[in-house]
């Protein structure tokens, strides 16, 4: 069987059925496998790109069940302090979050005392979600796909100030007022019970997974592109990469984006064009502007994630053209830091990327440094990257980080299935349902699960 794609979903799928004896090969684009895993290094100082930090690992939590199974539970992750382990600015008004449920609705109901009943409600979603990812019936997670996150914040809590510290520190997805309410509850859920930074980043996960496929006989093959899916007599048979070759395959999984899937398709496919239009119309979520940091010695990065918003900035409704928040994560040691900040993907390079860029930068500087001033003095080392340099080295559309945007109001159009009307064709990554590392995974179980016709974990 071949794995299209080396991004965490195509390893997951890869380890999972190298471990049932199926003869795997993942191949991957890039000169590197891990998709949005990876991470690079600059004068000897490591960055990340995409994932910097996961929710649920603790006791109990979902991933920690997910990561035992992946044989990635004894990387060297490291908790972000759970007295404070995330921030939400917005103007002058600091809120910092503990982890833990009951800690986390203690603060809430510190700082908005009047609303006590309804954190409760919701601290109470958020735990009964992001601790039974695993365990919830596809009826019951269904029931919560119908209906809007906007809309529950809205019914649940009367200040506009307390559901935008609820909203605050989900630039971890892209908010809209279609968002589906499980979405915001199982990612928020997951990072209230605990936040959770890797020593060497993603690449640590990706060289994990690949030594557990390689010791199952599955092989990994990088600057391999497949440019089409072979099929014979109504089944997939392979696949064809860009220099020709052509890798037979009764199976075939593909990480990656659906839109690009479809694309892989011959013209003369016997997968029926409404199903190709359907999906490469899904559009994809925002994309991010990254600029990696490096500071001088002395200035204190705080061991937590900060979320800060200008004042009147509309989280829900993202104005990609300026920035109204940014999201800075530290590295394990200090040192460096990194500001994430949503943005549309410029359409090509050349001086007014680069001006782009600058003026990007300064807006996350400037908003940035109301929550850690004196950063602009200090930062001595400054990388950036667009949702161009997503698109261009992973052919991710439009660089959109979090897969395809959800609208509860239309979701059975927008959540994908693993399986095609291809046989032999399957999806998984974080384009299906959920992203991150807890919803891909979730998703790579359910790939392997409709593959191999039984629950994987
Ligand atoms: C900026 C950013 C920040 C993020 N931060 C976090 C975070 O802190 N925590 C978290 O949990 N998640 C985070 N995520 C999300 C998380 O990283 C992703 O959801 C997850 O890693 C996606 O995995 P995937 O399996 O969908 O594959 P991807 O990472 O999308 O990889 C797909 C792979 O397929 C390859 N490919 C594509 N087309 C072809 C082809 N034709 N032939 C061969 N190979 C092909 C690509 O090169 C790529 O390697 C972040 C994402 C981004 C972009």
């Amino acid at each position: 069987m071949v794995v299209i794609g080396s991004g965490l979903g195509g390893l997951e799928c890869a380890f999972i059925l190298a471990g049932r004896g199926m003869d795997v090969t993942v191949l991957e684009r890039s000169a590197r496998p891990g998709g949005c895993l990876q991470g690079f290094t600059r004068g000897g100082i490591r960055f990340d790109t995409g994932f910097h930090c996961v929710g649920g690992l603790g006791k109990g939590g979902a991933l920690r069940k997910v990561m035992e199974y992946f044989g990635l539970i004894d990387l060297p992750w490291r908790r972000l302090d759970p007295e404070g382990a995330e921030e939400v600015v917005i103007g002058r008004d600091c809120f910092v979050l503990p982890s833990g449920f009951e800690a986390y609705g203690d603060a809430l109901c510190g700082f908005f005392p009047s609303e006590s009943d309804a954190v409760h409600r919701f601290v109470g979603l958020l735990e009964e979600v992001s601790l039974n990812i695993l365990e919830t019936s596809d009826g019951d997670r269904m029931a919560l796909f119908r209906r809007g996150a906007l809309q529950y914040l809205e019914e649940t809590f009367r200040d506009p100030l307390l559901r935008k510290v609820v909203s605050g520190t989900s630039l971890k997805m892209e908010l809209t007022p279609q968002l589906p309410l499980y979405p915001f509850a199982e990612i928020n859920g997951s990072y209230v019970q605990g936040v959770w930074q890797l020593e060497g980043g993603g690449d640590a996960i990706t060289a994990r997974l690949l030594d557990g496929i390689a010791g199952r006989g599955g092989v990994l093959r990088t600057g391999a592109e497949v440019v089409g899916i072979i099929e014979s007599g109504g089944c997939a048979a392979g696949v064809e990469l860009s220099d020709g070759e052509v890798v037979p395959a009764d199976l075939v999984i593909s990480d990656a984006p659906p839109a690009v899937t479809v694309s892989l398709l011959g013209k003369d496919s016997s997968v029926r064009s409404v199903y190709r239009r359907r999906v490469s119309s899904l559009a994809g979520t925002y994309g991010m502007f990254t600029a990696n940091i490096v500071v001088d010695g002395g200035f204190p990065v705080p061991e937590r994630n900060i979320y800060v918003h200008c004042p009147g900035a509309d989280l829900w409704r993202t104005d990609l053209g300026s920035t109204g928040s940014v999201m800075v994560h530290p590295y394990p040691g200090g040192g460096r830091l990194d500001i994430l900040s949503p943005m549309y993907a410029p359409e090509e390079r050349g001086e007014a990327y680069e001006g782009i860029k600058r003026k990007k930068l300064s807006e996350c500087l400037d908003l940035a440094e109301q929550a850690l001033p004196g950063l602009k003095e200090a930062a001595k080392l400054i990388y950036t990257s667009t949702p161009l340099t997503w698109q261009e080295s992973l052919g991710l559309p439009g660089g959109a980080a979090y897969g395809l945007r959800k609208d509860f109001s239309t979701i059975d159009t927008c959540l994908l299935s693993p399986r095609t009307p291809l046989r032999g064709l399957f999806l998984t990554g974080s384009g299906l349902a959920l992203h991150g590392v807890l919803g891909t995974s979730m998703t790579a179980l359910r790939t392997c699960s409709a593959i191999l016709g039984e629950s994987v974990i």
